[in-house]
């Protein structure tokens, strides 16, 4: 049983002998549960529209962005590119308009991407059940979505306007994603936008916790985003260190030896090679986090949702990972075609 209590010590905790046990522990398990091997997977900015008001993303729809969405040529190329680095795990992005990118192009986007990538993951505005059962048949193995917060109050504030700023209905999406059949969820907290930080860990562990009970068949994983500053601005209530954030993932295999544990390019390369030794299952490389990012110049290139930290290549990481006897994982996936 998860206890508040128990998490709330582990932040707050700074000797150095407990934090160093915590470490051993998590380290030994992540080894015990996924051997030597780390998967790699790269997203794809599909459109940066987006009808909700989140003050702190980029995207949001009172920002004055040149708002862009790929044509399926446009895709091919980007797909083709992150195929050609050997990457065979995609997530695909958008922003959250139910006008621009609705079902059909999700469908369209997803036809062109088994050309490419046996293993395909949407992070898009939350559906219908209905819906997640029509993308599961047509070849959608993953969905990532976050609740960004679980302190109701926060999440209000931050989220001004649009879907997203119905807390249920976000909060209710693995659920339904999980009903459709899809196969891996990935859920998440924004780490820094709630000023209880240790209340947001037990509200997620709570829910992972819910759906593993419920949803036994899926396979799930977490990722703790921190927050960043968009043009200087800051939306964060408490900054989480690199310290804090190290913990947290130790503390999260501990309580959940078996969960993946993703870590984007948004960290620091040398706080992405420490944290593999502990806890991180699944990390992206060679990542872009603009729409068409990868391949498309000027004009057409945009902003990016978030800025990169890490910005080696697949190439590079893989190497990286062979020094450390760690085994890159490409895809552990593949579906029987009928
Ligand atoms: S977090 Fe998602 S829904 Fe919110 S503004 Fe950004 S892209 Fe839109």
């Amino acid at each position: 049983m998860i206890s508040f209590n128990h998490i709330q010590k582990i932040l707050t905790d700074n000797n150095p002998t407990n934090i160093e046990a915590l470490a051993q522990e998590a380290s030994s398990l992540t080894r015990q549960y996924f051997g030597h091997t780390i998967s790699l997977y790269a997203p794809i900015y599909l459109s940066n529209f987006c009808s909700s008001h989140c003050t702190y993303c980029g995207f949001h729809s009172h920002h004055r962005i040149k708002r862009f969405k790929l044509t399926d040529k446009e895709m091919n190329q980007e797909m083709k590119h992150v195929a050609d680095q050997g990457i065979e795990n995609i997530l695909l992005l958008t922003g959250e308009s139910y006008k621009v990118t609705p079902l059909s192009y999700l469908m369209d986007t997803v036809t062109v991407a088994k050309q490419y990538f046996p293993n395909i993951s949407l992070e898009v505005h939350p559906m219908e059940e209905d819906e997640y059962k029509t993308l599961f048949l047509h070849g959608v193995d993953g969905i990532t979505v976050y609740q960004e917060t679980y302190d109701r109050e926060r999440y209000k504030k931050v989220h001004l306007s649009g879907i997203k700023a119905d807390y249920d209905f976000r909060a209710g999406t693995a659920q339904r994603a999980a009903a459709a059949g899809i196969r891996s969820i990935s859920l998440g907290i924004l780490l820094g936008l709630s000023s209880n930080t240790s209340q947001d860990l037990f509200d997620l562990y709570e829910h992972l916790s819910f759906m593993e009970k419920n949803y036994p068949g899926v396979e799930y994983s977490l990722s703790f985003p921190r927050i960043q500053k968009i043009k200087g601005e800051d939306f964060g209530k408490v900054y989480i260190d690199d310290k804090t954030f190290i913990k947290i993932i130790c503390l999260t295999r501990t309580l959940f030896p078996r969960v993946g544990i993703n870590l984007s390019t948004r960290e620091k390369p040398e706080l992405r090679d420490h944290a593999l030794k502990l806890g991180i299952t699944r990390m992206s490389a060679g990542s872009n986090t603009s729409v068409g990012g990868y391949t498309l110049k000027e004009p057409q290139q945009q902003d990016p949702q978030f800025d990169i930290e890490d910005t080696r290549s697949v190439k590079a990481i893989t190497t990286l990972l062979k020094e450390k006897n760690l085994d890159p994982v490409f895809t552990d996936w593949r579906r029987i075609q009928a």
